[in-house]
């Protein structure tokens, strides 16, 4: 199985460590072939104007909506959740906008910019890292709420397909939410489409 990370900008090599240690191959992902040969995504934490113009320049943007359309499970962290949100409040920036989620872009910022919290993922604690954070304030129908901070959802899960989070696993060294998404990645393998499309 072989799961790529876009590796326009970023937090890339974080993730592409994480993976590894997940027992998977890895492909950074720079051009549309890239997304040939793989079976899942990772969009990485980073500045998500920057990517999102990158993305569009060289044509991933309606590449991996097309793969994703075809069944391939992405995930994103932080700039990579704004990426996938389907509204991105008060912004006209390039977006992926595949997930059922509204994001207010740098709204920890005022307070502080960057953080650490325990959160709770999979009924244990785990380091939450935020960097210039957004907060997801809206969850719409068909995604599940996996982790909430301060009142805020912080990890979202939408149709087996599709994961968010706002703050930053590849930082730390479990590996927990990785592994869920290489789960999920491998069961999207053995899900047929049809099945997939009427979720
Ligand atoms: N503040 C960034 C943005 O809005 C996201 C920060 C991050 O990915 N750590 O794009």
């Amino acid at each position: 199985m072989k799961i790529g990370v876009l590796a326009l900008q970023g937090s890339v090599k974080e993730h592409v460590e994480a993976l590894k240690k997940c027992e998977v191959d890895v492909v950074l992902v720079k051009l549309p072939h890239d997304l040939d040969e793989i079976n899942g995504l990772i969009i990485p934490g980073g500045e998500s104007t920057t990517i999102g113009k990158l993305m569009k320049e060289y044509g991933l943007d309606k590449a991996i909506k097309f793969r994703y359309e075809q069944g391939m499970p992405i995930y994103g962290t932080c700039a990579g959740a704004i990426l996938l949100a389907k509204e991105i409040v008060g912004s006209k920036q390039i977006k992926l906008g595949l997930m059922d989620i509204s994001v207010k872009r740098n709204e920890y910022g005022r307070q502080v910019d960057s953080f650490e919290a325990e959160l709770n993922i999979f009924d244990k604690p785990f380091r939450g890292i935020f960097i210039r954070a957004p907060v997801i304030s809206g969850v719409h129908d068909g995604c599940k709420i996996l982790s909430e901070f301060e009142g805020n959802p912080v990890f979202i899960e939408q149709k087996g397909r599709l994961l968010a989070s706002t703050f930053h696993p590849e930082l730390t060294k479990d590996l927990r939410v990785h592994k869920y998404f290489v789960d999920m990645v491998e069961k999207s393998r053995t899900m047929d489409l049809e099945k997939f499309i009427l979720m």
